[in-house]
């Protein structure tokens, strides 16, 4: 497991050691995180690592999940789709449901956190707990829920008001909410298995194992098989380039376990590229990171068509090997892929389609691109900030009348 001191090479002494005074501060508190599947999927991949960096500054960070039943991931996997806008039927058994599960779960877990993190609506419920353990309760918002459909917000948004703060990823997502919200950017590891150096011959087994061919371009997308990733409309924009330029498309992704729309896409997709030998369909287990990352660094662009996206984790990722992402101007994509400088911003196929193109047909931009998307992530999104960011709003949490809060 990596250290301090190894973080500490690629980001600087400085930002070490403004962590080590902002965990002083914080002290022994202990922070208990609370999410709703051990793998797949974004929120899970930053816990990994997250929270043995806070441990080794001292915080004593806790990771639990909350259990529930197929039926249960079916209403949660519906709200999802509903607060990032998507039209739901959300019926009364639904929510029934829910309230149901977060009762088990208030029966069955241990909240023993000084400070309670949960994220997302999943465990949102748990804050029922507050009136008789009190602590600290924050909770985590790692949606886009800029335009939510107003019966699932208006359903959680009695739990969300009982917490201490809020916090959400850009400032487009924010709320008129009576808590305080926070704005936190989420975060890679840049020494995980998924985002460290490779050797190139690692890279090169990797290639030849999906029967992929180093000599043509390959175009690459890593997502959960999920419609909001828009799978079909990269098949669609890939269409559209292969007639002018010879090139591959991979489409990689996994299912994570509160995603019980993921077997029914991955069909679709399989049957959307049946045809052609160029696209390869790669349904990746749990844990498969070193081989992602492979893929990644073994890609000419990356692609990241999401139709709504909260952060979207694997944009920073492609950024930080130096590739060029192409990405849907969705959510945090649009702070991560500066149009013309780290990647391009698209609405539609065709836009993806035509900006595919170019890149494919200019090394030297692809490489300005690339060096431009990996000092963005540098400065902006390495888990070192991450950690500082929650350690400093724990502290604000002590300090809520204070405009400023002196650490020293
Ligand atoms: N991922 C993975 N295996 C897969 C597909 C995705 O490990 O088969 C990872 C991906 O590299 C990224 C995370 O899961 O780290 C997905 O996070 P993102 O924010 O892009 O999307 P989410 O799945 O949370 O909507």
């Amino acid at each position: 497991m990596p250290t301090l001191q190894d973080y500490q090479e690629i980001v600087g002494p400085e930002v070490i050691d403004e962590m080590k005074v902002v965990a002083a501060r914080v002290g022994s508190r202990s922070l208990q995180n609370i999410n709703s599947t051990p793998v797949g999927g974004g929120v899970a991949e930053i816990l990994t690592r997250f929270i043995p960096l806070l441990r080794e500054l001292g915080i004593d960070a806790t990771w639990d999940v909350i259990k529930g039943n197929q039926a249960f991931f079916n209403v949660t996997k519906a709200f999802h789709n509903a607060l990032h806008g998507k039209q739901e039927e959300i019926s009364e058994e639904m929510l029934e449901v829910f309230r149901e599960t977060t009762e088990a779960n208030l029966r069955e877990m241990n909240l023993t956190g000084d400070v309670i993190l949960v994220h997302d609506p999943q465990p949102a419920g748990l804050i029922a707990k507050k009136k008789e353990i009190g602590r600290q309760w924050i909770w985590r918002c790692h949606i886009d829920i800029s335009s939510p459909d107003r019966r699932v917000w208006n359903f959680l948004r009695p739990w969300v008001e009982q917490y201490d703060a809020s916090i959400f990823s850009m400032p487009d997502f924010a709320q008129e909410l009576s808590i305080p919200q926070y704005l936190v950017a989420p975060s890679i590891d840049p020494l995980s298995d998924k985002n460290k150096e490779l050797e190139q011959g690692y890279i090169d087994s990797v290639l030849e194992k999906y029967h992929l061919d180093p000599g043509r371009p390959i175009v690459t997308q890593i997502s959960r098989f999920d419609r909001l990733k828009d799978p079909l409309g990269v098949i669609a924009a890939y269409r559209m380039v292969r007639r002018r330029h010879d090139c591959q498309l991979v489409l990689a992704g996994g299912g994570a376990t509160d995603d019980p729309e993921g077997a029914e896409v991955l069909r679709e997709v399989q049957q959307a590229a049946a045809d052609d030998p160029d696209i390869r369909v790669l349904e990746l287990p749990p844990f498969s990171d070193l081989e992602i990352n492979a893929l990644v660094r073994g890609s000419t662009v990356i692609m990241q068509k999401s139709i709504k996206e909260g952060f979207g984790l694997t944009v920073s990722e492609a950024l930080w090997k130096r590739k060029p992402v192409i990405g849907g101007a969705v959510g945090g994509i649009r702070i991560q892929v500066i149009n013309g400088v780290t990647g391009y911003l698209v609405h539609s196929p065709e836009g993806a389609a035509n900006r595919l193109s170019r890149l494919l047909g200019d090394r030297a931009l692809r490489k300005a691109m690339g060096e431009n998307g990996y000092l963005h992530v540098k400065q902006n999104f390495l888990l070192t900030r991450h950690v500082k960011d929650y350690m400093l709003l724990m502290i604000a949490l002590d300090h809520t009348q204070e405009d400023i809060v002196h650490l020293d």
